[in-house]
């Protein structure tokens, strides 16, 4: 083989997140011999993984039986309520082939319209180990085809072909120039950075306030959309529709995620106020008992508030009235927010996907639907490369079935802002398609 030149067949999985492991078990179906490498020895992330229905018919596609195995650790999420005499029916979903008319009327709230609902959740260290042994198995499986590197960093070496060399750091061994690299490092890749690979951020006028309470609301996600006159006494604000999140471990002692919605008009809020807020948000979710429990409930939250529960203090720095609030140790506030790859692909045999290539809504992550869309992009590049076409026209068409993907993601984040309008939608559309550098809405 011809220095610097690609050896077919074979390809390289950087990261084995839930991402990772979904694209390295797609390039073996498709018949490359793949290496997988994870940096991490072990998995230790206690924090939740809402499994959407998108990842998870993609996982289903890739495997019934790793599927069942994910079904039987993951927790139905509790059906969604309402406050109020309006029923949230099944949240529409207009994406790809379960494309919905939108709803009559009242319309569902923001966070459920803004990406597929999610069905289960899970540990995310639990579904990893998961992952991870149902990898084992399949190398042993297919010995030839499949190797495991725990430990070693990949590191990407340009080639005068326009291709990329994967070496180990660490190990110093050199992996050639395989036909195809996936990098799905997560929303923090130092391989993407190093690849200089341009990303756009935009951010949806939302914003959120979040903290872990040591305080167990129980195994299971609950959400709760209501109307913000019930947590604010202020008569003066605009009623609004929030929705509440909470995300219990299902592990009693590990506490909850609280995460609240904040009308805009709450930006400029007291601190005790805002401290109001959350505090009677919790209750909410937590079905408000009433009297002693009550009571005492609270001071265990605010006990734990004023202890220093804090998400991300720093990403609210710049909003309005949220400098006053940051003082204060529970006011975790922050915008929704989303970030995309303006470029998913480099040279002509790396690509990125995951929170890698577009990181979700923070807690509110929907990073796993995004990589669920790549994966489908992953599909037709493997096609395309199998039927020995030109790299270059290859990877265009995977930047175009990425692009595509996103832009539906981002038509369903402005519609919400512009519900009745065509014109809004087609506004927000053509902002994504610029976002992307080029394409159409
Ligand atoms: C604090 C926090 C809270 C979250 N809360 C939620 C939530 O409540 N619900 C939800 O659905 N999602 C949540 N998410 C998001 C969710 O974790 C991600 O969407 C999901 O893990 C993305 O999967 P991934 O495979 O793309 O990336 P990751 O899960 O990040 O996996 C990337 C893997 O790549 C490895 N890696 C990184 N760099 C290298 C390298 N150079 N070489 C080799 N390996 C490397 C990492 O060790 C890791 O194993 C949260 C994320 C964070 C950080």
């Amino acid at each position: 083989m011809e220095e610097g030149r690609p050896e077919a067949g074979q390809a390289v999985v950087s990261g084995l997140g839930p991402n990772g492991v979904a694209a390295a078990l797609e390039l073996l179906k498709r018949g490359y011999r793949v290496t997988v490498v994870e940096k991490r020895s072990k998995y230790t992330r206690p924090i939740h993984l809402h499994l959407r229905s998108t990842y998870l018919q993609d996982i289903r596609r890739l495997s019934e039986e790793l599927f069942q195995r994910l079904m039987a650790i993951a927790t139905p999420i509790e059906e969604n309520s309402r406050t109020g005499s309006q029923a949230c029916d099944p949240v529409p979903n207009y994406l790809q082939d379960r494309r919905a008319t939108p709803r009559e009327g009242e319309p569902c709230p923001v966070w459920s319209r803004l990406s597929t609902p999610p069905e289960r959740h899970v540990r995310l260290d639990n579904a990893e180990r998961l992952f991870y042994e149902f990898l084992q198995e399949k190398a042993a499986e297919h010995d030839s085809k499949l190797t495991i590197r725990r430990g070693p960093v990949l590191q990407l070496q340009p080639t005068p072909h326009g291709y990329y060399r994967v070496l180990l750091q660490g190990e110093s061994e050199d992996l050639g120039v395989p036909a195809l690299v996936v990098i799905a490092e997560g929303g923090k890749s130092v391989t993407v950075r190093d690849l200089g690979l341009e990303s756009v951020r935009f951010s949806y006028p939302k914003y959120f306030m979040s903290a872990h309470v040591t305080v167990p609301f129980g195994p299971r996600t609950r959400r709760i959309d209501t109307d913000v006159r019930e947590l604010v006494d202020d008569p003066g604000v605009t009623p609004a529709e929030v929705s509440l999140w909470a995300s219990g471990h299902g592990d009693s002692n590990e506490g909850t995620w609280v995460v609240l919605e904040v009308p805009e008009a709450l930006l400029h809020q007291h601190p005790d106020q805002a401290e109001e807020y959350f505090l009677k948000g919790a209750l909410l979710l937590m079905g408000a008992p009433v009297g002693a429990a009550a009571k005492e409930l609270r001071a265990k939250i605010k006990e734990t508030l004023h202890k220093g529960a804090l998400l991300s203090r720093k990403r609210g720095a710049n909003l309005p009235g949220m400098e006053a609030a940051s003082k204060k140790t529970f006011a975790g506030t922050f915008k929704f927010e989303q970030q995309c790859l303006r470029f998913p692909a480099a040279g002509k045999n790396v690509v990125v996907l995951g929170d890698a290539a577009g990181m979700g809504h923070h807690a509110l992550s929907s990073g796993l639907e995004m990589g669920a869309y790549d994966l489908v992009a992953l599909g037709v590049l493997c096609e395309e490369l199998q039927r020995a076409s030109e790299p270059k026209e290859c990877i265009a068409r995977y930047a175009e079935a990425v692009r595509n993907s996103r832009l539906r993601l981002l038509g369903l984040g402005m519609n919400e802002y512009y519900p009745d309008s065509a014109a809004g939608r087609l506004r927000m559309l053509h902002r994504a398609a610029e976002l992307f550098g080029e394409g159409e809405s």
